[in-house]
């Protein structure tokens, strides 16, 4: 077990749970990814961006846990896997700010890395630049969510994630050791974000291949959040949510017109820039080029002779 000098945060009390999950976000029937296994190495996240789905699903979601018995129970776990896909982290940041201190989602990758499954890492934080060297021995994507290229947006909306322009450093990095990315521009906020133009074609001349977008879905406590920090704009969303919008698996939708022309212009600057787009969670997969996860680019899974634990 590893010693974790980090006191300050506290241990996640339900430990003996299973890790490692099949992935299926909120069981909607509207998400068109690949079959795939998902698992958290902490539970919560500190980002706190407001627009936050976990939050309405996961108890005590901005208070960061880790967990107990994280490192053997992974490691028992991805022993019994034959090349599956597995998703790090789906409700939650596998690089979270004490991250930096205690390594455990290094040590996590350091235990992937001798099993035979294929990784995707899902994170909003630049420190997964800094396991660049075992991502690059992992068959693997990494998915960086970037909303905005404008970092004073970024503090409003994400205000504890590390800013833009640090993560398209990490994208720099992770790209020269090989290591393919995926950029989330995840969600389009209407009046927020909703023509980056500029952020495209930055992130197609630093190498990424695929944008994964979706639209903002309304639920209570992000919508709350939302009003509070940026009520003019809550004012300008509020009909288009409310009165035209459409309800979905528990969530508020804007209109589907509406919908359907934001995430048109999201494909037309991605395929402009020759790269390739999906939505996530949308009803609309006529519109993905590719895998709408990216996983496309993922690395074929290793050879079980090459699995020290196989
Ligand atoms: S990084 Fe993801 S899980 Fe963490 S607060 Fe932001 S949206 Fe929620």
């Amino acid at each position: 077990m590893v010693f974790l000098p980090y006191t300050a945060i506290s241990r996640d009390s339900e430990c003996s749970v299973p890790l490692i999950s099949r992935f299926d976000p909120w069981r909607s029937g509207l998400c068109t990814c690949p079959s795939k296994l998902s698992f958290n190495p902490y539970t919560g996240c500190d980002h706190q961006c407001l627009y936050c789905y976990a939050t309405s699903y996961i108890p005590n979601h901005r208070t960061l846990r880790t967990k107990e018995s994280l490192l053997c129970t992974l490691r028992r776990e991805v022993m019994r896997l034959n090349g599956e896909i597995l998703a790090m982290s789906s409700s939650s940041d596998p690089y979270p700010t004490v991250e930096s201190e205690l390594g455990l989602t290094r040590q996590c990758l350091k235990i992937i890395k001798e099993s035979s499954c294929r990784l995707q890492v899902f994170t909003k934080s630049d420190i997964v630049a800094r396991d660049a060297d075992l991502l690059e021995e992992i068959p693997c994507t990494v998915a960086l969510t970037i909303t905005t290229d404008n970092d004073q947006l970024s503090a409003i909306i994400e205000p504890k994630a590390p800013p833009p322009s640090k993560r398209l450093k990490a994208i720099e990095t992770l790209i020269s050791h090989d290591v393919p990315v995926i950029v989330r521009v995840d969600p389009i906020i209407p009046t927020v974000n909703d023509n980056p133009a500029k952020l495209i074609c930055t992130l197609a001349a630093l190498g990424v291949k695929h944008i994964t977008s979706s639209t903002y879905k309304v639920k209570a406590d992000n919508w709350m959040r939302l009003t509070q920090t940026l009520p003019e704009t809550a004012e300008k969303l509020r009909p288009l949510y409310f009165e035209q919008g459409e309800i979905s698996a528990g969530s508020r939708l804007l209109p589907r017109e509406l919908r359907l022309k934001l995430l048109k212009n999201m494909r037309y600057l991605t395929e402009a820039n020759c790269m390739r787009f999906g939505v996530c969670r949308e009803g609309f997969s006529e519109l993905n080029s590719a895998q709408c996860d990216g996983s496309w680019l993922m690395p074929k899974a290793k050879e079980a002779s090459q699995c020290r634990l196989a």
